[in-house]
């Protein structure tokens, strides 16, 4: 079964369309790399999907269910963003629980999924800090570990690496691939980033002008460009 589907998507803001006529069906477990040059529309992509933007036309459903009938505690998506938007005043405990104790999980439970992902990220050792107390990958592993300990069954990644520096935006790569291959989560990934987009994805949707040039395996993408666009920007050979 389709765990997303989107279907005909498209977004108007005042006179300019954002988004045409956009179509992706992805499945469970898979990972996709939305990735295109700044202001192709990733983001308003991102946002409608999660329900925090209305599109103008189309629709999206999510594991079958159109996502604007599905209410927004109930909606399984956990999304991070490039600016990790931490509670300052928190600990790393207190960030990484907020968001179970606003949804009535137990203590015990809480205390297990906090154990289980602190551990995963490797940032058990870090519980008692604060935000400004960690270093830029220490912070997105948090926001990360945030999002992860709801267990959604979809996740949504809006250029999530881009504050950081390169060595660790490689590692950090690395690390989203492990957690995706371990989890079988199901993960949208937006980047303008080409190598970001060709190492992780298991399909990659290349965007321009609001509208997807190809929807295809990075293979694929690389070998058999659909049009000039795709070929320069992924930098295909000629
Ligand atoms: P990307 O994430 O690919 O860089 P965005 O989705 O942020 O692109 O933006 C796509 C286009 O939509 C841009 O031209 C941007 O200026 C415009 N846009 C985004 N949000 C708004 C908004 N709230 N009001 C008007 N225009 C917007
Ligand atoms: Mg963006």
């Amino acid at each position: 079964m389709s765990a997303l589907q989107i279907a005909n998507v498209s977004k108007r803001f005042g006179n300019v369309d954002v988004l045409k006529e956009i179509n992706l069906d992805i499945q469970s477990g898979e990972f996709v790399v939305l990735v295109g040059p700044s202001g192709c529309g990733k983001s308003t992509l991102l946002s409608i999907i999660a329900g925090l933007e209305k599109a103008t036309g189309g629709d999206i459903e999510i594991a079958g269910r159109a996502v604007n009938d599905i209410p927004a505690k109930d909606r399984d998506i956990a999304m991070v963003f490039q600016s990790y938007a931490l509670y300052p005043t928190m600990t790393v405990r207190q960030n990484i629980t907020f968001g179970m104790r606003c949804r009535g999980v137990a203590q015990a439970d809480q205390q297990k999924a906090l154990d289980d992902t602190a551990k995963l990220l490797q940032i058990d050792h870090l519980l008692d800090r604060k935000p400004s107390q960690l270093s830029g990958g220490q912070r997105q592993r948090v926001a990360m570990g945030r999002a992860l300990v709801r267990k959604p069954l979809l996740f949504l990644f809006d250029e999530p690496l881009s504050n950081l520096d390169a060595k660790l935006r490689v590692d950090m790569r690395m690390e989203i691939k492990r957690l995706h291959n371990r989890l079988g989560a199901t993960i949208v990934y937006v980047t303008h980033d080409q190598i970001e987009a060709m190492t992780l994805a298991s399909r990659v949707a290349v965007m321009h002008r609001g509208e997807v040039q190809q929807f295809a395996d990075p293979d694929t993408i690389y070998d058999k460009p659909a049009n000039l666009f795709v070929a320069r920007f992924m930098g295909s050979p000629p």
